[in-house]
């Protein structure tokens, strides 16, 4: 079944045209929720096409190489623009991090996730409810992410949001590796990204739950493995 609220958005996008619609309405609903600048590639340039991978349905993708934001046709809505525009915006997709964004992919897709919940928690209520839900297909949170997404917001439980967009959004000025290890010391949590020990490769996700644990007590495993996804995603017992 195709949600009523998907054919109004896609609508109004077709009318308006979706570069406008992420130029305008998504920049500005990002910029407010986040209480940050965002600074977008100069050269964005946003289409629609097919995309498939492994016969798996991809919705969109940013990549990083041409500034292009790429939207499966048919297959995507207010929450992959929101998505896919917060990866154009985020340190990551800047050049010298490529090899970081390769190194630890499903904790910044768990990053991306959880931003993007945020975001549409506070500007569309709607968008938020159906994600969190499950409600359709087309604005699920993706199962591969669910683990990474609810880390960041049990973190949020003892950090407040904007620190941890701090560590994602790009700013001129500044570099990640100064924001993460000011993190990192300001809330004693151990470096389980720029280690060396071999255990990170393993699985990235799980090393650093096990890092936030050791800080925050078990309460964060509990948030991520026990309670409902609806519980561990609810922002409004989160830190802004
Ligand atoms: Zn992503």
């Amino acid at each position: 079944m195709t949600p009523e609220c998907y054919l109004t958005f896609i609508m109004d996008a077709t009318i308006t045209g979706i570069e406008k619609v992420v130029k305008d309405e998504i920049t500005t609903s990002i910029e407010k929720a986040l209480k940050t600048k965002i600074h977008l590639p100069p050269t964005l340039t946003i289409y629609e096409t097919e995309l498939r991978k492994n016969r798996r349905i991809i919705r969109g993708l940013y990549n990083p190489n041409t500034n292009e934001l790429i939207l499966n046709k048919g297959h995507w809505c207010r929450k992959t623009l929101i998505h896919e525009t917060l990866h154009a915006a985020s340190y990551f997709s800047q050049e010298e991090y490529e090899r970081l964004n390769e190194k630890i992919r499903i904790l910044i897709e768990g990053m991306t996730e959880f931003l993007q919940g945020y975001i549409m928690y506070k500007e569309y209520p709607e968008c938020y409810k159906a994600w969190i839900n499950q409600k359709y297909p087309i604005c699920s949170l993706p199962i591969t992410y669910e683990p990474a997404t609810q880390a960041f917001a049990a973190l949020a439980r003892h950090v407040p949001i904007r620190e941890i967009t701090k560590l994602y959004i790009w700013q001129p000025n500044t570099n990640w590796h100064t924001q993460y290890k000011k993190f990192l010391n300001k809330y004693n949590i151990e470096d389980v990204i720029l280690t060396k020990k071999a255990k990170i490769k393993i699985n990235i996700t799980y090393t650093f739950i096990n890092a936030l644990t050791k800080t925050f007590g078990n309460e964060i495993k509990e948030l991520i493995y026990q309670a409902p996804t609806e519980t561990c995603l609810n922002y409004s017992e989160m830190k802004e």
